[in-house]
């Protein structure tokens, strides 16, 4: 049987199917600052005061939006947004019509295979609460 993200579109996703496809990266926490000048945005190893590091988890999830303004809640109808995302979130590589890393639960059937991979924030961040100056924590181009 195909698998749901092969054969449906984003904006055809069930709620459930669209939760599913988050690989649990919490890349999308991290702080990211933008050169006034250039306009080009780059990323931080500082993430947001309300991620739990350990376990790549929004401590206040329901309130995310009202607490964090710029906290993207990607849903079916602001897909535009996706290009906020980091380049290897699952939303955006559907979005870009590419497959999912081997790496995604959803292929390997295992949570924590984000994180064994190396492909989430555990253990390469710190918390905004504990940064100086983000200028002092630029990781680079944000792709
Ligand atoms: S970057 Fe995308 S896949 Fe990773 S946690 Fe955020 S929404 Fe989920
Ligand atoms: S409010 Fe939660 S989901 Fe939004 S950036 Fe912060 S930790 Fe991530």
């Amino acid at each position: 049987m195909a698998n749901f993200w092969e054969i449906k579109a984003l904006s055809e996703l069930t709620q459930s199917e669209w939760e599913q496809l988050c690989d649990g990266c919490a890349k999308c926490c991290l702080l990211k600052v933008e050169d006034e000048e250039t306009g080009i945005i780059y990323g931080t190893n500082v993430v947001c005061q309300y991620l739990n590091i350990e376990k790549c988890q929004c401590e206040n999830y329901s309130q995310r939006s009202v607490l964090v303004p710029e906290c993207v809640t990607l849903n079916s109808d602001n897909l535009e947004q996706v290009y906020f995302m980091p380049s290897s979130c699952s939303y955006r590589l559907l979005a870009e019509g590419k497959p999912l890393p081997e790496w995604h639960p959803l292929i390997t059937h295992r949570k924590e295979s984000v994180h064994e991979s190396g492909h989430s924030i555990r253990g390469k961040v710190i918390s905004e609460l504990e940064a100086d100056d983000l200028q002092h924590h630029l990781t680079g181009e944000w792709e």
